[in-house]
């Protein structure tokens, strides 16, 4: 089996004790034994509608057959600007312009270039450096890891060669078991002027976040916060990018955090949702005045505005499983399905408060997090020992650093979550 080099993954422990799922349909996958695990985390995010949708399966089988490839440059198929018209309707305010990718990471590579590419075409090329946020996570690419904020997956690789900065952290443990947004803190958005006192504004492209931190272990960024970002980016010509490859597609409670905390950034990075898990895909949705800036060029018709792009950019059969998952999203009302559940989650993963090595609880959306206090030994065992002790009792968690996240499917019944909460409850009371 050591011939699959696994990704974030603890490869020699797994290689000793392996997890293997061989199917899955609603809100469980089925393992090689044939037995079930209840999915408290969507997969890895991603599986918002839940596992095994036929529709899903038959648009992307009847792609394959019709058309199963066609060239992403200087080309088009039906698919991609149906798929482009239904995301940008969805999207808030005039974040009008889709441009097609593979996954987050690649959103948010192709936003960062795009930040770069607008600036010079308005004649601020000096505005180079990105400032992302201190456990910020945007996927592992060159620049997405340079940006991102989460020590462990940055200092392996040294100086990536990205000129970055960091914001401080939103996260205050003085305010541990907050339930949803917290209602202090809005003022750390003003570490932004220090760093635009340090490096000159017109040094400055983009700031990038997440609404709210998923990969960090839900740190939910407090009321008012986003809206002062904004306001600081607005006042310095810096462009705000949302990292919502999590937050999407209903996970928030809403269709996108920008339109639940009703803030625009001026663009969006997108994944994992809007496929509903099925084909690798991600997005940037792009406001109309970089697009125009972006087309507005001296250069001769036959110029490309902006040279990049991947092979399997608006591939045909993404666009359809995209499509059939947006029409199950509407169909069934998930956005706002996830908003009516918020409170039972909220209430549920709360009731944990009190048990054994727990030190906070979390929560926003179809989303939240229980932190334990790690052993003096072994720091990060704890949580992880709780990672596999579920999965053994039939439930996947998700676990970084000491922090366990849920982030069940939309579709998660009131019992299926009670489920949760009962095995999650007698492992931690089973955790030394
Ligand atoms: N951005 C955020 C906020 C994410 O949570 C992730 C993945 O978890 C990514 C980017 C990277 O996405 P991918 O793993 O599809 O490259």
């Amino acid at each position: 089996m050591s011939s699959y080099w696994m990704p974030f993954t603890a490869n020699r422990q797994f290689l000793a004790h392996p997890r293997i799922l061989v199917g899955a349909e609603g809100m469980y996958f089925t393992k090689a034994d044939g037995t079930k695990v209840l999915d408290g985390t969507s997969g890895l995010w991603c599986v918002n509608a839940g596992h095994g949708r036929k529709e899903i399966a038959k648009a992307v089988g009847d792609q394959i057959a019709a058309l199963d490839y066609a060239p992403a440059f200087q080309m088009g198929h039906p698919g991609v600007f149906e798929l482009a018209a239904k995301l940008t309707a969805i999207l808030p305010g005039d974040l009008d312009h889709a441009f097609f990718v593979n996954s987050g990471s690649e959103a948010v590579e192709s936003a960062l270039k795009i930040a770069l590419a607008y600036h010079q075409a308005r004649g601020e090329g000096a505005r180079r450096r990105f400032i992302g946020r201190e456990r910020g996570y945007h996927g592992a690419d060159f620049a997405g890891t340079a940006v991102g904020g989460i020590g462990n997956n940055r200092k392996g690789f040294g100086d990536l060669g990205i000129p970055v900065d960091h914001l401080i952290g939103i996260y205050d443990p003085a305010l541990a078991f907050t339930r949803g947004e917290p209602n202090q803190g809005a003022d750390r958005a003003d570490d932004l002027e220090r760093l635009i006192a340090l490096h000159g504004a017109n040094t400055i492209a983009a700031v990038i976040v997440e609404p709210f931190a998923g990969s960090a272990g839900v740190l939910v960024s407090p009321k008012g916060y986003l809206a002062r970002l904004r306001e600081i980016c607005d006042r310095h010509g810096i462009l705000l990018i949302f990292d919502e490859v999590i937050t999407g597609f209903g996970r928030i409670g809403a269709s996108f955090a920008a339109a639940r905390f009703g803030v625009i950034p001026d663009m969006i990075t997108l994944a994992k949702g809007l496929t509903n898990g099925t084909v690798p895909m991600g997005a940037v949705g792009v406001r109309s005045g970089i697009y125009k800036t972006m087309m507005s060029t001296d250069a001769p018709e036959g110029a490309v505005e902006l040279p990049h792009g991947y092979t399997y950019s608006g591939h045909p059969v993404a666009c359809a499983a995209a499509l059939a998952a947006l029409d199950i999203f509407e169909r069934e009302d998930l956005f706002a399905r996830a908003g009516k559940m918020e409170s039972v989650l909220e209430d549920a993963v709360h009731s944990l408060r009190g048990l054994p090595h727990i030190v906070d609880i979390r929560n926003i959306g179809m989303a939240a997090a229980i932190e334990l206090e790690p052993r003096e030994t072994r720091p990060n065992a704890r949580a992880f020992d709780a990672y596999l002790k579920c999965f053994e009792r039939g439930l996947l968690i998700r676990v970084t650093g000491e922090t366990i996240a849920l982030s069940p499917p939309l579709i998660v019944t009131s019992d299926e979550l009670g489920a949760m909460i009962k095995t999650l409850s007698s492992v931690l009371k089973d955790l030394d």
